[in-house]
């Protein structure tokens, strides 16, 4: 079956939607898209589908009614902004919904969420009751309380997170551009759109840009991020063009629109994928060729297969493992703090047990602490 026939067979689906496709450029919300949007997603509601709507744009929508022209730099009032533009935001998606028929319920997460796990699995109840009730959940973090770093800070992030924690089926990002492309689309008559992306290599991310380059080929950084996410726990992703009217519809109806992430087939259970992305990266270790092939088979991580440590981090902390040329193949806990680590790296077993006594652990990664990435 092919990826487009699969998103056919989609139940579960979230639609995430940035400020740029519901705000004007003054920051002033963009009623008809909006209205269009809720349309459709209480119109997909009604035929069956489970729906969830993450949006952004509080924090546009706060200046624009506190008649703010540029971001207030001190946290605080950068957190007021949002608390006022949130309540605005959350009126006009409440009163669209209800006249549609449908009903809202506003979720307001933070990176706290997904990293606890009892708060992860609180989350998860309350937004899977939250369907079971015909409820359609409108999701934002929840920038009112939260500072950066505590933040997940991207709604591509935060709309995977969401699709993993519900285990959607697919993940709808609604983009400013078509979707992927090979070149920027605006500066290069050449670029082509990239209808299917089967993994995120390092050319893939190379296409998106780096963290800092927003506009890169359409702000897609954060979304090769969110595909990673999403990919790996068993959600299809597409990326579509947000003002283009019944773009949703489109994918769920198998149309050949946009970029198209499908799901890894083995995906990750709800712990693994607990542990893969709701946790806060402390570190990388960088591990030899045969040390990633022996992880590939299901091995644990030993030091042996460590050839660098990257960071500072204590014992128990949520690592990346990085392969020779720097992509990363897996995340997990880790037995040793950084500074152990670089003492025992790319020493055998016997070695180790001399150096830190016959107690301290094999594996520097246990495989059941881990998650494959590749
Ligand atoms: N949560 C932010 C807001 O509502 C948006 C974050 C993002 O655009 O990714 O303004």
């Amino acid at each position: 079956m092919g990826i487009r026939d699969h998103l056919k067979k989609a139940h579960r689906v979230v639609v995430k939607v940035g400020t740029s496709t519901i705000t004007y450029p003054n920051r002033k919300p963009n009623l008809m898209r909006m209205e269009k949007l809720v349309r459709e997603i209480v119109g997909l509601s009604n035929e069956g589908y489970e729906m969830v709507l993450v949006t952004s744009g509080a924090i546009a929508i706060g200046m624009d009614r506190m008649n703010l022209d540029k971001k207030p730099r001190e946290i605080p009032k950068r957190q007021a902004v949002a608390a006022v533009g949130q309540a605005v935001l959350m009126h006009i998606y409440e009163r669209l919904i209800a006249e549609y028929g449908g009903i809202a319920g506003q979720v307001l997460l933070t990176r706290e969420n997904s990293m606890r796990h009892n708060q992860y699995t609180h989350s998860r109840n309350a937004l899977q009751a939250m369907l079971r009730m015909g409820v359609l959940p409108v999701v934002n973090e929840n920038d009112a309380v939260t500072v950066d770093e505590i933040k997940i800070g991207d709604n591509d992030s935060l709309s995977a997170t969401v699709a993993t924690l519900i285990d959607a089926d697919a993940l709808i990002i609604l983009s400013d551009v078509d979707g992927l492309y090979t070149a920027n689309p605006e500066k290069d008559k050449s670029a082509r759109l990239i209808p299917v992306v089967e993994e995120i290599t390092p050319d893939i991310e190379a296409l998106a840009g780096g963290p800092e380059s927003q506009v890169g080929t359409g702000g897609m950084y954060t979304k090769m991020q969110a595909a990673k996410i999403a990919m790996s726990s068993g959600v299809d992703m597409a990326i579509v063009r947000g003002d283009v009217d019944g773009a949703i519809r489109a994918v769920l109806a198998g149309e050949d629109i946009g970029t198209i992430f499908p799901a890894k087939e083995a995906h990750l259970r709800a712990r693994k994928s607990w542990l893969a992305f709701g946790k806060r990266i402390e570190g990388d270790i960088v591990v030899d060729d045969g040390c990633e092939r022996a992880m590939m088979r299901g091995a644990s991580l030993l030091a042996a297969g460590i050839t660098d440590v990257g960071g500072e981090f204590a014992t128990k902390s949520t690592v990346r493992v990085l392969n020779a040329s720097g992509r990363e193949i897996a995340r997990g806990i880790v037995a040793y703090d950084s500074a152990t680590l670089n003492k025992i790296k790319g020493r055998h077993t016997s070695e180790i047990a001399k150096l830190l006594g016959s107690n301290a652990p094999e594996e520097i990664i246990h495989r059941d602490n881990m998650v494959i990435m590749a």
